[in-house]
């Protein structure tokens, strides 16, 4: 046995009892299972619940977008840039619920607002009746938003799903090919910016998503620039987390 593979299995028994002393009597079983079947085993369930959202990005994607539906969009929110709680980009999906006109206080998720219950959560397996009142988001929002926001970090789910073919060319997709929004964000603002909410974050979703090889990509880029500096300057943006620990993008 090498060094690093007994360091592993000995790590692993000490991750598999921690979380197994930590685990409440009922715990969402492919969470579990997905748990126990990491090369390093996450030692909470608080960890084990992110990394299975991390691990199934697009189950993620649709569950955030599934309970932003049911919530629906806020009474009186339009989509808006810049000011207090709004982003300053179109490149970042709109979240009224972080708007301190929208927000629905602790216990309800900040991104789609739905009630939060033990560890991040979205539905209340432990018939407790009432929301973590300590919790601001799902788990499975969170990796949602990460994903909106910087989906080139979820490529490999990317390509699997398109069964290694590049999106525009049909041909095999090389290790340099790159994530597009099928639609560019900045034809979201400028076209859509009136649906409803809860459809507009299927524009940062996987629906809006294309993997394709570098030499399609360079070539749709070029077409887009050139009709947006006819009306938009070009910004670049980084993605940076803000006071609260969310992640958000920002013009450089
Ligand atoms: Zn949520």
């Amino acid at each position: 046995m090498t060094t690093t593979s007994s360091w592993r299995t000995l790590r692993n028994v000490q991750a598999r009892a921690r979380l197994e002393k930590a685990l409440p009597a009922i715990f969402p079983a492919p969470v579990l299972q997905h748990a126990l079947a990491r090369p390093l085993i996450p030692p909470t369930p608080r960890l084990a619940v992110e990394s299975y959202w991390r691990n199934h990005i697009l189950r993620a994607d649709r569950l955030a977008r599934a309970l932003a539906a049911r919530s629906g969009t806020p009474e009186g929110w339009t989509w808006q840039i810049g000011g207090a709680g709004r982003a300053g980009s179109f490149r970042l999906p709109p979240a009224p619920f972080r708007d301190p006109a929208f927000a629905r206080g602790r216990g309800a998720c900040c991104i789609c607002g739905q009630p939060v219950y033990r560890f991040g959560w979205h539905r209340d397996l432990w018939a407790g009746g009432a929301p973590n009142t300590k919790a601001g988001w799902h788990a499975a929002c969170v990796a949602a938003w990460k994903f909106w926001i910087a989906p080139h970090a979820q490529v490999r789910a990317l390509k699997l799903r398109q069964r290694h073919r590049c999106a525009t060319s049909g041909k095999r997709l090389l290790r340099t090919a790159e994530v597009d929004h099928t639609l560019p964000l900045y034809r979201v603002w400028r076209e859509h910016r009136d649906a409803p909410w809860p459809d507009l974050l299927g524009y940062w979703g996987a629906p809006n998503l294309q993997v394709v090889n570098r030499a399609a990509h360079v070539d749709k880029c070029r077409d887009e620039a050139a009709e947006r500096s006819r009306t938009v300057q070009l910004a670049r943006f980084r993605v940076v987390e803000d006071a609260s620990g969310f992640s958000v993008v920002e013009e450089e």
